[in-house]
């Protein structure tokens, strides 16, 4: 299978590390959309949340732990931050390795979904 975040998780492809730990990698995103803007993944791969639960991992709790420690790292966890699954073609999922957006720096990252 070839996953572009399997291969910046195996350093196939360079990325900018944040934070690792045994069951997951965080990395700045390449197209920043806030000042902070981090992508946490599994080290195992998942395409979507439906996967995840199907089996039957616990790997959710890894990746909010995650994100506690990456929203520290980065100095927004006082302030607050939006974090954000696109799960699905629906959601906005374009790469199928399942991975939460940190997002913050911000002062108001304004309303949560941009009303078409
Ligand atoms: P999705 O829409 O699937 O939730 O988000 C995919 C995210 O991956 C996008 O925010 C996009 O900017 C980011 N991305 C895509 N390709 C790369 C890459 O090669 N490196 C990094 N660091 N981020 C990427
Ligand atoms: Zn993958």
């Amino acid at each position: 299978m070839n996953c572009l975040f399997c291969n910046i998780i195996n350093g196939l492809t360079p990325s900018t590390k944040v934070y690792e730990d045994e069951k997951v990698y965080a990395f700045k995103d390449i197209t920043p959309q806030t000042p902070v803007h981090v992508l946490i993944v599994p080290k195992e791969h998942f395409k979507d949340i439906n996967e995840v639960k199907q089996k039957n991992s616990s790997v959710m709790t890894d990746l909010f732990n995650a994100v506690d420690m990456v929203a520290e790292l980065t100095g927004i966890k006082e302030a607050g931050y939006r974090v954000i699954i696109n799960n699905g073609r629906a959601g906005g999922q374009v790469i199928w390795h399942i991975h939460v957006h940190v997002m913050g720096g911000r002062d108001d990252l304004g309303s949560m979904i941009v009303k078409e």
